[in-house]
């Protein structure tokens, strides 16, 4: 393959940053803010459209950066917020979107103008979590679209603290609003992948490959496991061969006993290891759960990453007579996100076969068609408030 480069983004991008920082009169470090209007869609009932506002910028306190958005990806828990009755922490009307990435116009001055991520959990970095190395479920995170306004609007104000910075190298290969999907996407996988300990020379199966297990595998094959792929979708799996993973089962009508007897036919064929297999759960359904308790054996680690309400009835004890385990994992810790960006700049890990972007003045119709599975890719959603008046 070979790849064009092109002038990175920066350049013009922090040409077009002090243009919009002189015309807004936001003064780069120190002096009198001067107030600018943020402009959004909110939810602000169960299942009716977004709208459209524009309110005050807030003051920023202490800490804070204020960001404009490049771009805001679709995540199936904005869908739960807005359609199946997943309360947010914050009152309604609410701007949702936690998947961000941008440009810091304001804050603290060593992060004016850099183009940044924004982790999708945010922690304090203080308490016994934080400080034990478990910040992704710290208890006092904030969660942008959930705690406060987040992601489908011109703007949001953030914590600095653990923004993560997009390094130019990036930018030969991606635009920042394709990258919004790190915030939560890629980092939820990273660290699935991370926790379970996988190694060189690893069987990593995983168990559906839609907008987050897609880039487990990835990962899992980055990392240098022998990467097994189930799903029922043939176009998902088909999807695979562009990332190079070739060992693929599409489950559809088979039991769990026929996956299995499958997985370790294949299993036998690739000469992978027999034993000490990774599994990740990623689909978030009952049949997907099933199938990997029932793959956990000797020795074996089940990451749970995908959610279901659904409850399953399972033999623990298989956990101690395999010595196998299983592991939970919530959002990804602030500090791997610079890790991610690495594996991005350096071209390992693909993004684009797998975003789309769409104006945000279309958040309406995006939404209805995530809902009701009618695209095949991961939403971005970009601004375009400046050439949208409705
Ligand atoms: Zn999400
Ligand atoms: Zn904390």
């Amino acid at each position: 393959m070979i790849l064009i480069s092109r002038e990175p983004e920066r350049s013009r991008r922090n040409e077009v940053l002090q243009l919009q920082l002189k015309a807004r009169g936001i003064p780069r470090a120190g002096g009198k803010k001067k107030m600018i209007d943020i402009q959004a869609y909110q939810m602000t009932a169960l299942r009716e459209p977004f709208e459209r506002v524009v309110y005050p910028l807030p003051q920023l306190a202490e800490g804070e950066a204020l960001i404009e958005i490049a771009g805001c990806g679709l995540c199936h828990t904005d869908i739960s917020f807005w359609h199946h009755g997943v309360p947010v922490r914050h009152e309604l009307p609410l701007t949702l979107g936690h998947e961000i990435s941008g440009t810091v116009l304001d804050g603290p001055s060593q992060w004016l103008g850099k183009p940044v991520v924004v982790p999708a959990v945010l922690p304090c970095g203080e308490c016994d979590l934080c400080r034990r190395g478990r910040s992704n479920i710290c208890q006092n995170q904030q969660m942008p679209g959930n705690d406060f306004h987040g992601g489908f609007a011109s703007h949001v104000v953030v914590p600095a603290r653990f923004l993560c910075e997009v390094p130019e190298s990036v930018f030969y290969r991606y635009k920042l609003a394709e990258l919004a999907v790190v915030a939560d996407a890629i980092s939820t996988s990273y660290q699935a992948v991370k926790k379970s300990g996988l190694e060189d020379g690893d069987l990593a199966i995983v168990i559906g490959v839609g907008g987050v297990g897609i880039y487990a595998a990835q990962l899992a094959r980055i990392l240098g496991a022998t990467v097994l792929a189930i799903d029922v979708s043939a176009k998902r799996l088909s999807g695979l061969a562009r990332i190079e993973i070739a060992n693929r089962i599409n489950s559809t009508g088979k039991t769990v006993t026929e996956i299995k007897s499958e997985v370790k036919a294949l299993c036998k064929d690739l000469r992978a290891q027999q034993q000490g297999w990774k599994i990740f759960e990623m689909s978030g359904t009952r049949a997907g759960q099933e199938l990997a308790y029932a793959l956990l054996g000797v020795a074996g680690t089940l990451s749970v990453v995908g959610f279901t309400m659904e409850k399953l009835e399972i033999r623990l004890s298989n956990l101690m007579a395999f010595d196998a385990q299983i592991i939970g994992t919530w959002g990804c810790r602030a500090e791997l996100y610079p890790e991610v960006m690495n594996l991005i700049a350096a071209g390992k890990l693909v993004i684009k076969p797998y975003i789309e972007t769409f104006p945000l003045s279309q958040i309406n119709r995006v939404f209805r068609d995530v809902l009701v599975n009618k695209l095949e890719k991961r939403a971005i959603l970009i601004p375009d408030f400046g050439e949208n008046k409705n």
